[in-house]
């Protein structure tokens, strides 16, 4: 007996606190954490997660997935469900917007070739501009002449082996002379 009526306590209590603690909707936390940018993103100040830095919070109790993403919320909330097999993408680039303006319905395919073509885009810029330049692929070629190892050019230089053996063999960089 003394065990059933402890069961019951412990039920009674949390229907109590289940009352005082009202649970806020997904929309209204979301959008307390947010900010407006000077390009109308409205921009999620709190968790990120993915590789694509996505804003992220805890889905409402119950629900699954137990995280959801803040665009897919907002895009939900202001526009509607989304049909099985597409995606909500950014019009802005800007991972964390949730501005149901810049949030459209795509494909899983074209969000990909969109993704994949900004990736090829700064890969492009940060190995070519940012880490090596003419006078950069002169100096490898020069040591490597004197009999330094691609190896310990590629760790003096932090970049890696392969680059340092690909302007060493005229692969790439082969406007520099
Ligand atoms: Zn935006």
């Amino acid at each position: 007996m003394e065990c059933v009526t402890l069961v019951m306590n412990g039920s009674n209590n949390r229907e109590r606190t289940r009352h005082m603690r009202p649970v806020t909707p997904i929309i209204d936390r979301l959008m307390s954490k947010v900010i407006t940018s000077p390009d109308g993103c409205w921009e999620w100040q709190g968790a990120r997660r993915g590789s694509m830095g996505y804003s992220t919070l805890g889905n409402e109790p119950g629900k699954l997935p137990r995280n959801i993403y803040g665009h897919i919320v907002s895009y939900e909330f202001h526009k509607g469900l989304i049909p099985s097999g597409m995606v909500v993408q950014h019009s802005c680039d800007n991972p964390v917007c949730v501005n149901p303006d810049h949030l459209s319905l795509g494909t899983y395919q074209s969000n990909k070739d969109d993704c994949v073509e900004k990736m090829r885009h700064n890969k492009g810029v940060k190995q070519h501009k940012a880490r090596l330049n003419d006078e950069i692929v002169r100096s490898i070629r020069k040591d490597a002449g004197n009999g330094e190892e691609g190896k310990s050019i590629a760790a003096r230089l932090g970049v890696s082996d392969q680059t340092v053996y690909d302007v060493i063999n005229g692969k790439t960089w082969k406007h520099v002379i």
